[in-house]
């Protein structure tokens, strides 16, 4: 079966159809601004992390893992987490945001995505993950709820759907993210 990478289920929740020009037309994909960042980003995330201790993550003895693939082939997902924290009882997700704004839906779904893999890969449960915010380090702890379990499923149902049929989802109903969208030419209706 494709695996489907969690990126995908951020880019499901930002909007469908970014995820749809990807998988059933990709010659049309090129990497954008954003994309040619966060791939530079990753080369301050190990440093940025040693500076800062456990104790704000609340498992001060769990062992730290940077840059870790994971799949889960029952679930049909797979991704790299920027990091994973383990200890005896539980594992945590951290993943890194370049962006100063407030965590978004779809920052909550990669991290239930990744916090996902790594259950099933440690067999430990996942009660929060976190989003560090690398502008200003902040740090947002997130419940890993049923609520969000549930809506990755739905994600993963939906994309697969959507390959499957190559039906071109809604738009997204927040139009302003349609201004710097690489495939603001293909989405003749949303103008
Ligand atoms: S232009 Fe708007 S509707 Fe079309 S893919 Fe981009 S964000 Fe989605």
């Amino acid at each position: 079966m494709d695996l489907i990478p969690v990126t995908d289920l951020k880019q499901w929740t930002y909007c469908a159809r970014i995820v749809y020009y990807h998988r059933v037309m990709p010659a049309l994909a090129k990497p954008t601004f954003k994309m040619k960042e966060a791939i530079a980003a990753q080369d301050l995330i190990e440093s940025l992390e040693m500076r800062r201790g456990l104790k704000e993550y609340g498992i001060e003895t769990a062992g730290r893992r940077f840059g870790v693939w994971l799949k889960d082939t029952a679930l049909g997902l797979s991704g790299k987490l920027d990091l994973l924290l383990e200890s005896a009882d539980q594992v945590a997700v951290v993943d890194f945001k370049l962006t100063s704004g407030e965590p978004g839906d779809n920052h909550r779904m990669q991290l239930t995505g990744h916090s996902l893999l790594a259950e099933t890969a440690t067999g430990l449960p996942a009660r929060r993950g976190f989003l560090y915010r690398i502008p200003d380090g902040r740090v947002f702890p997130i419940e890993i709820t049923d609520a969000l379990r549930q809506s990755v499923l739905a994600a993963i149902k939906g994309i697969r759907r959507v390959s499957e049929e190559q039906s071109l989802p809604e738009a997204t109903v927040v139009r302003g993210r349609c201004v710097e969208c690489e495939f603001a030419n293909y989405c003749a209706d949303v103008w």
